[in-house]
């Protein structure tokens, strides 16, 4: 058995750190290592993968929505999402899921978040996609999604609980009135990439109210920050991409794994 993450760029993945503790936390040799496979290189990578006996792995930008063609079967999230992060081998063919919506529903249910019926999601990327996809397949009432690509919003809303709303505050600020959940899927709170102009929908939000933050570096965006001061529950994007990673760990041994005890080992090495 032999795992990877591929990528470009990848060398800064945490994912072997994470999946190497993991791992030697089971008691199993099995190296896991980062590659970098370009645009384009996916179809000489998967033939190279199977020569060399790698048995499955992660793929991060720009594969998730590439390898989608080239697989031999999709898991149910996969296929919803039209994005794949984890990939197995099982006889021979390749099959492709996505850990994302589930390490994200895991990570509002561990923090009181979940469930929740009213939902507003802000960004319409690779991750706010699979978190209002999720949500929305899994309970939600209503999700609306908030982005500046208004027609990125709308694309992503196939649902009928799905609703595309533009980025301004007022339509923020009006939708958060609603809400029970909102989810920062954006680049606005991580360094160098901007800052939310306006925190009044913050203001808007019902008491009791969550706020997720997909970021998790650093560890308290302004959001969070924020949405603490007014009382509010408040969780990052750590305990999201540990549960992402714990899922796709679990596809690749094919068994159920311990969550706490694998979030206690990927926090000690992070
Ligand atoms: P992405 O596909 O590039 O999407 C970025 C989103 O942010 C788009 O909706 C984009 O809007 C919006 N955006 C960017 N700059 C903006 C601005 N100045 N004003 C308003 N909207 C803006 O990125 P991604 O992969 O989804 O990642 C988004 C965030 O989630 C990142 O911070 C990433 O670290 C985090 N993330 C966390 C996890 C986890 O496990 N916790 C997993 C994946 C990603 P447009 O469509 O208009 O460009």
């Amino acid at each position: 058995m032999r795992l990877q993450v591929i990528g470009d760029p990848v060398l800064h993945s945490l994912s072997p750190r994470i999946h190497s503790a993991m791992l030697a936390e089971l008691g199993l040799d099995v190296p896991y290592t980062a590659h970098v496979v370009k645009k384009g290189g996916l179809p000489e990578y998967l033939a190279w993968a199977k020569e060399n006996g790698i048995t499955g792995f992660n793929a991060t930008m720009p594969h998730k929505e590439d390898l989608l063609p080239l697989l031999d079967e999709l898991g149910e999230d996969a296929g919803r999402f039209g994005a794949v992060n984890t990939v197995c081998l099982r006889g021979g063919k390749w099959i492709g899921h996505n850990t994302d919506g589930a390490g994200c529903l895991a990570a509002l249910d561990e923090a009181g978040m979940w469930p929740a019926k009213k939902i507003v999601v802000l960004g319409a990327g690779g991750a706010a996609k699979a978190i209002a996809l999720k949500l929305a397949s899994f309970g939600a009432e209503r999700v609306w999604v908030c982005n500046r690509t208004l027609a990125k919003a709308e694309r992503l809303c196939t649902l009928p609980n799905m609703t595309a709303a533009v980025f301004d505050p007022d339509t923020l600020k009006r939708l958060c009135a609603e809400a029970d959940l909102v989810v920062n899927g954006t680049n606005l709170g991580m360094e160098g990439q901007g800052q939310f102009p306006d925190f009044g929908f913050l203001e808007a939000l019902r008491e009791g109210a969550g706020v997720f933050d997909a970021i998790y570096h650093p560890a308290e965006t302004e959001l969070l920050k924020r949405a603490k001061e007014r009382g509010m529950k408040a969780c990052n994007g750590l305990p999201m991409l540990i549960h992402q990673a714990i899922f796709a760990l679990e596809y690749f041994l094919d068994r159920p794994l311990d969550h706490e005890r694998m979030a206690e080992v990927i926090k000690s090495v992070l």
